[in-house]
C-alpha cells in the first residue's frame, strides 16, 4: 500500500473498511464528553455493548432457576463453557477439543508446567524470552525452585544481540540446539510485551522438539490479535489471557490449548479436580478420576459463568468479524499507517526522534509499535494523554501504541500522528 499522509486519504480507508462498523459494538472511554482515542487494546481491551445485557441474563437466572440454572434455561451453566471453545479454537488455530476455558493465565502457566515440566537430574532446564512479562519470571523460577533446581541454572533466557531490540530467531533455536542434551521446556510468548515482535513459533516447537523438549507459549499479546495454527505447528501446550485483544474484560477468564497427542499421554502429570472430570458422569461422584476428552480434562473448579458470559460477548464480535482473518488484513493496514506516519516525523525532523523497535516486517508483529522516544519521552506520552489518546507507557522512554482493528479507523491514526508531531514541535 501507498500510504499518504493526508486526511483524505485517511477517511478514504474507512470508508472502504468493511469493518467499520463493528467499532459501534464497543463502549470506548470518554473525556470531556467525546470518545478517546484508544489504542491501548494491548493491555486491556474495550467493553462490548452487550456485556452487561449477558451478565444480566444470567444474573436473571440464577434468580429464576437457582441452583437448576445449571441445566434449564437458555444457556445451562453446566457446559456453558463449550458455547465459546468453537470460536476460541478457530483464532488459535486449534481443533475444538484442544482447547478449554479456565482460571487466568498465570494459574494456567503453574498448572500446565504441572503437566509438561518434568524436569530431570539430566534435562531440567527451561528457556524463555529474556525480559518476558515479570509474572512468566515469577512462573518459571518458582516452578524451577519447586522441583529442586536454582533458577538461576535452570532457566535460561534469551536476549536480543548487543545494540539490537528484536530476538533473531536463529539466535533461539541456536540456543536451543545448545541445550539440546539438558533443556526440559522451551516456553516462549507468542509476541512480546514490551517490542511487539512476533516469534516464530513454528520454528521454536520444531527445533524444541528436535532435541527432545517440550514447547509451550503464553499468547497473552498474541491471542486475538495475530493469525496462529497452534495444532498445524505441533505446539504441545499453550494459555492467553482474555483481557487484552481479546476484550473480555479485567482478569476476565482465560484458557488453555493442549495438543491433541497429549490427550492420552499417562506420562503427563496433572492437577485433577471435578470440573475436569468426564461431565457426563460427574455427578455421579465416584472415587477415582476420570478426566473429561481433551484440554477439558485440565479443569479443575465449577466455571465462573459471570465470566464466561463477558468472554462469550467479546468472542461473538470475532466470529461477527468473520473470524480472525479480516480482522488481521486490516491490523496489518492500520499499524503499517501509523508506522509510516511515525516515519514521516522522523523525515521532517532529520533524525529519528521516534524510534520503532517493533519488527518492520508487518508478519513480524501484531497491532502493536513500541516506540523509543530520543527526547522528552514523558513529555510526550502525557501531551498524547492530555489530548484524549490512551496509549501505555513503559519505563524509561518507550510509548506502546495499538491500534485494535475491531475499533480503531484509518482516522484515528492519522489523529495520533497529528498530535505526536505537534507534541515535538513543542518540546
Ligand atoms: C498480561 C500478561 C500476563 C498477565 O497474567 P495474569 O495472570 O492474567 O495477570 C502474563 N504474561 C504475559 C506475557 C502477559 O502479557
Amino acid at each position: 500500500m501507498n500510504y499518504q499522509n493526508t486526511l483524505a486519504f485517511a477517511t478514504a480507508l474507512d470508508e472502504q473498511d468493511e469493518l467499520k462498523d463493528l467499532k459501534k459494538l464497543f463502549l470506548v472511554p470518554q473525556n470531556k464528553g467525546k470518545d478517546v482515542i484508544y489504542f491501548c487494546g494491548n493491555s486491556l481491551g474495550l467493553q462490548p455493548v452487550t456485556a452487561q445485557q449477558y451478565v444480566l441474563d444470567q444474573f436473571a437466572n440464577w434468580k429464576n432457576l437457582g441452583i437448576e440454572g445449571f441445566f434449564e434455561g437458555d444457556d445451562p451453566w453446566l457446559g456453558y463453557h463449550k458455547k465459546l471453545t468453537g470460536i476460541l479454537a478457530n483464532l488459535l488455530g486449534a481443533k475444538k477439543d484442544e482447547v478449554t476455558i479456565m482460571n487466568s493465565l498465570t494459574v494456567n502457566l503453574h498448572l500446565l508446567m504441572v503437566s509438561f515440566y518434568k524436569p530431570t537430574s539430566k534435562r531440567y532446564k527451561i528457556i524463555m524470552e529474556g525480559g518476558a512479562f515479570p509474572s512468566d519470571q515469577y512462573a518459571f523460577a518458582s516452578q524451577a525452585r519447586f522441583h529442586g533446581y536454582d533458577p538461576k541454572e535452570a532457566i535460561i533466557e534469551i536476549f536480543p544481540r548487543e545494540g539490537e531490540s528484536i530476538l533473531r530467531t536463529e539466535d533461539i533455536l541456536k540456543t536451543i540446539n545448545n541445550h539440546a542434551d539438558d533443556l526440559a521446556l522451551v516456553l516462549f510468548g507468542g509476541v512480546n510485551y514490551f517490542t511487539g515482535q512476533f516469534y516464530d513459533i513454528e520454528a521454536i516447537t520444531k527445533t524444541a522438539h528436535k532435541v527432545g523438549a517440550f514447547a509451550g507459549f503464553d499468547l497473552a499479546h498474541a491471542a486475538g490479535n495475530v493469525l496462529l495454527n497452534l495444532h498445524d505447528w505441533d505446539v504441545d501446550f499453550a494459555a492467553w489471557c482474555s483481557y487484552k485483544y481479546m476484550n473480555s474484560g479485567p482478569g476476565g477468564i482465560s484458557g488453555i490449548f493442549v495438543n491433541e497427542k497429549h490427550f492420552n499421554n499417562q506420562s503427563l502429570n496433572r492437577f485433577e479436580g471435578w470440573w475436569g472430570y468426564r461431565e457426563d458422569k460427574r455427578f455421579l461422584m465416584t472415587h477415582d478420576f476420570e478426566p473429561e476428552i481433551g484440554a477439558a480434562g485440565w479443569q479443575l473448579s465449577t466455571s465462573p459463568v459471570m465470566l464466561l458470559t463477558l468472554h462469550k460477548a467479546a468472542l461473538d464480535i470475532f466470529q461477527q468479524a468473520g473470524g480472525l482473518e479480516p480482522l488481521r488484513a486490516k491490523s496489518q493496514l492500520l499499524t503499517g499507517y501509523l508506522e509510516f506516519l511515525i516515519e514521516q516525523i522522523n523525515q521532517n525532523k532529520g533524525e529519528d526522534v521516534l524510534r520503532i523497535i517493533t519488527p518492520k516486517n508487518k508478519d513480524e508483529r501484531g497491532c502493536q509499535l513500541s516506540i523509543v522516544c530520543k527526547n522528552n519521552a514523558r513529555k510526550t506520552f502525557d501531551f498524547l494523554t492530555s489530548h484524549s489518546v490512551i496509549g501505555d507507557w513503559r519505563e524509561p522512554n518507550v510509548i506502546r501504541l495499538s491500534p485494535v482493528p475491531l475499533y480503531n479507523s484509518f482516522k484515528q491514526v492519522f489523529d495520533v500522528a497529528g498530535i505526536l508531531a505537534a507534541s515535538l514541535g513543542e518540546n
